[in-house]
């Protein structure tokens, strides 16, 4: 054995124990589903939850449960102590350089939303320019066009070539004095590409535009530092990252979102109110009117702790290695079409077979105890865009193996078999 191949079998033993380790972390993966154990390949959906997170909501209900902010009672000052250590562990997570530039919301979703609304409509106005992508969720297209109607602002769509990346050149062009903001996607849901956000930050900036991120499908997948990629707004979900549904984060420069109007009223973005006049909380309270989601910011700070201690190196390696591996196999299959082939992608792999609907496939994969998604997943443009109606989606996390890749394509083969 020469010291390459040796050096290689080190790091895949070592791969294959941490990995295992880190399956003994996630109870759900132990299910049995029509006699198999569950292959869990629908993580760009949502991810599963580790022990961790689950403690730590349970511990927040259990021994800290009161509201946060305002009270002067111990178990109060507890769930507030809670709270604001989540915060700053999502400030670790992105390098944000301030824990006031995150800012608790429901998810991605709710972070656009309130991005178009208070920052686009107190500032955009008719004739003004909005650039999207054509590999957007839904999620980062529509609540720009509610915008567009209000204000009578335009959106323009950078285009998607064949691989599945974006076209620069058209990008470039697309920048100009109307332009008042980019909005696009780090990582596609669809396709698994990585777009070259750095790159288009500057862009952007050299024409004193400002960029928002939507990091859905990256941020647990991708190291992502705000500070480094100079992004001025950086949006995400904590079930996308091993933590709880309907909580979420919007990153912002601080000095933006000092100058923004806030998006919702209510109590705790308030400093007073009287009915002649309310004067507004300082950051990030503005941003977070009403009791929050207490326990799930709690559950995204376990999340955010739990990916840090294990780093992004051995998850984009493992990740990596699993998309290579997938790649190859499941290329070789006759009939099999992958959409978007990207030279710079995370572990997403939607694919067409020749005769057979998604659907059919995904319901034929789950009696094998095989969770992968099957439609249009919220981007109904790119599939226009590549004259498909659905895809069948396998998307990888870090508790994924290879093995679980050989299930998934023999289970391809079988289904081709029983269609024939
Ligand atoms: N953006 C992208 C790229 C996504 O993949 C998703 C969810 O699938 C979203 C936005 C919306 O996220 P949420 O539904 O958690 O708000």
């Amino acid at each position: 054995m020469n010291a390459h191949t040796h050096s290689s079998l080190e790091s895949d033993i070592k791969n294959h124990l941490n990995v295992q380790r880190w399956r003994h972390d996630f109870p759900i993966l132990q299910t049995r589903l029509y006699g198999k154990t569950l292959v869990y390949l629908d993580n760009a959906a949502t991810t599963q939850k580790p022990y961790t997170v689950m403690e730590a909501e349970n511990h927040y209900y259990r021994y800290d449960n009161a509201n946060v902010h305002r009270g002067i009672h111990t178990l109060s000052q507890r769930a507030t102590e809670a709270f604001e250590y989540a915060r700053v562990a999502l400030q670790h997570l992105i390098n944000a350089q301030y824990a006031h530039e995150i800012i608790f919301v429901r998810g991605t979703t709710e972070a656009i939303n309130l991005v178009a609304q208070s920052y686009g409509r107190s500032r955009f106005k008719a004739g003004d320019e909005i650039i999207v992508s054509g590999m957007e969720h839904h999620s980062n297209i529509v609540p720009w066009q509610m915008l567009c109607k209000q204000v009578g602002a335009i959106l323009r769509v950078i285009p998607v070539d064949d691989a599945g990346e974006l076209d620069r050149n058209t990008y470039d062009a697309l920048l100009c004095q109307r332009t008042k903001l980019v909005a696009i996607t780090h990582v596609s849901n669809t396709l698994g590409t990585i777009n070259p956000v750095k790159r288009m930050i500057d862009a952007a900036h050299a024409h004193h535009i400002p960029v928002l991120l939507d990091g859905a499908q990256a941020i647990a997948h991708l190291p992502v530092d705000v500070q480094d990629l100079d992004c001025d707004f950086y949006a995400f979900s904590g079930h996308k990252l091993y933590g709880p549904t309907g909580i979420g984060v919007l990153y912002g420069k601080s000095a933006l979102l000092d100058d923004m109007p806030p998006y919702q009223g209510g109590g705790d973005m308030i400093s007073s109110v009287s009915f002649e006049a309310t004067t507004y909380n300082k950051l990030p309270y503005k941003f977070e009117a009403g009791t929050p989601n207490i326990a799930g910011v709690v559950g995204v700070g376990a999340a955010a702790n739990y990916l840090n201690s294990i780093g992004f190196d051995a998850i984009v390696g493992h990740e990596q290695a699993l998309l290579r591996y997938a790649t190859e196999l499941i290329s070789e299959i006759p009939g099999l079409r992958i959409i978007g082939n990207a030279s710079n992608k995370t572990g997403i792999l939607s694919f067409v077979l020749q005769g057979l609907h998604p659907h059919d496939i995904g319901t034929f994969l789950d009696r094998q105890g095989i969770a992968v998604r099957t439609g249009h997943h919220c981007t109904m443009p790119l599939m226009e865009r590549f004259g498909v109606p659905a895809t069948v989606r396998a998307s990888f996390a870090l508790y994924n193996t290879i093995s679980e890749v050989d299930k998934l394509a023999e289970a391809i083969y079988q289904v081709k078999e029983v269609f024939k």
